[in-house]
């Protein structure tokens, strides 16, 4: 790699991020600047569009990571007395079980195998049996495996229950198709640095307004309470409490560009390309992806880890680094894997370069058998 370029970021985020995005944060803004204060403004605006929210949802920004905006939307839309059901094929949705817990919400974690995927038929039969849950967090896109739950189903069987649907699409918002008219939910956390490209530092809730209105006094945190920040930023324009303003202002150039380039459906058409490019050359050197093709998102990729006794990962990680890609360790329990992701500014001749950053590093190894064992494959 030349001294002084980035590595290309193939994991879940941090992304690689455009020239332009990373230019737009070459300004100082002060939080009481009105120009700054309507780009906020217009961000709010531009993902609520793109579930089709109209004017019944609103979008409340949090300074963070994503996972403070999973928290305040769990800790403000769930009532203290509500019961949450997960259900649990990952890292994320493990994540969602901890947090309940932290806030002293009930919570159901349902298991479903981390190869296999959440689906209405699933959730139906936990509503069914417990009556008492109130609340169902669905992430959707798994980024742990890089799993694809199904959204629709499990939105449906939340509608025929007539239980609130909270969904994790951190991973998947702006690059999936989410239509909240034909997927019905009341609230949808996604971030700044996934899926829209910029940098990371903000999160934000897209939430059905006249729910959100009815949670005053809910939330158990002050710097987490969703419902003030949507009252003092309608009030007042401005961020309660200091703004990421650099990550905002790359957020706006970043959503120009996702606009640009043709918006979800295009997003979705590179991504897919990258994901379809890299599995076929990563399968030329033996990679096997853990998950099968039905039930991969477009977003990150596991592999089944060469199980030659020349491999570790920190070793492989680093000779990939250094030839300038940055992968990403696996999250399962069961088996050995690591990840690359499909998601950032890169398109397929990333993943061309990437593959053969990963051949030589086989070589420069000495690792000779990388298809997995058909027994790790079977524990699969
Ligand atoms: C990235 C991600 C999050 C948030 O993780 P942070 O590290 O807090 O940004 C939450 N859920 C899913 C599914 C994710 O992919």
């Amino acid at each position: 790699m030349i001294r002084g370029n980035d590595p290309i970021l193939l994991t879940p985020g941090p992304l690689t991020t455009s020239l332009r995005t990373k230019q737009a944060m070459l300004s100082d803004w002060g939080s009481w600047d009105a120009a700054f204060n309507a780009v906020t403004a217009s961000i709010r605006r531009d993902v609520v569009e793109i579930i089709n929210g109209g004017d019944d949802y609103t979008c409340v920004p949090l300074q963070g990571s994503g996972t403070f905006s999973v928290e305040a939307a769990i800790g403000t839309l769930v009532p203290r007395d509500g019961k949450v059901l997960v259900p649990n094929n990952g890292a994320y949705c493990a994540r969602i079980v901890r947090i309940c817990k932290y806030l002293g919400r009930a919570v159901v974690d349902l298991a479903v195998p981390e190869d296999q995927p959440a689906t209405g038929a699933i959730v139906d039969a936990a509503l069914s049996a417990d009556p008492s849950i109130t609340h169902v967090a669905q992430v959707h896109c798994e980024t742990g495996a890089g799993m694809l739950n199904d959204l629709g189903g499990v939105s449906r069987a939340c509608s025929a229950h007539g239980r609130s649907l909270i969904v994790d699409a951190m991973s998947s918002f702006a690059a999936l198709p989410i239509d909240v008219r034909a997927t019905p939910f009341d609230a949808l956390v996604a971030a700044s640095g996934k899926c829209l490209e910029g940098v990371p530092g903000m999160g934000f809730v897209i939430v059905k307004k006249s729910l959100l209105e009815s949670r005053a006094g809910n939330a158990h945190s002050l710097a987490m309470d969703m419902h003030d920040q949507y009252v003092y930023m309608e009030k007042t324009t401005q961020w309660r409490y200091t703004p990421p303003t650099h990550v905002v202002a790359a957020l706006r150039v970043a959503i120009d560009q996702f606009l640009e380039e043709g918006g979800q459906t295009k997003r979705l058409a590179r991504y897919s390309a990258n994901c379809s490019t890299l599995i076929d050359g990563m399968a030329k050197l033996g990679f096997r992806p853990f998950l099968k093709p039905a039930t991969q998102a477009p977003i990150i990729v596991t592999f089944h880890a060469p199980p030659d006794p020349a491999y570790d990962f920190k070793s492989f990680y680093e000779m990939t680094r250094d030839r300038g890609y940055i992968l990403y360790p696996g999250k399962l329990t069961q088996v050995e894997t690591f990840r690359v992701g499909c998601i950032g500014a890169v398109d397929a001749n990333e993943m061309r370069n990437v593959v053969s950053a990963v051949e030589q590093t086989l070589v420069a190894m000495g690792i000779r058998q990388v298809a997995p064992s058909a027994a790790a494959r079977k524990a699969a």
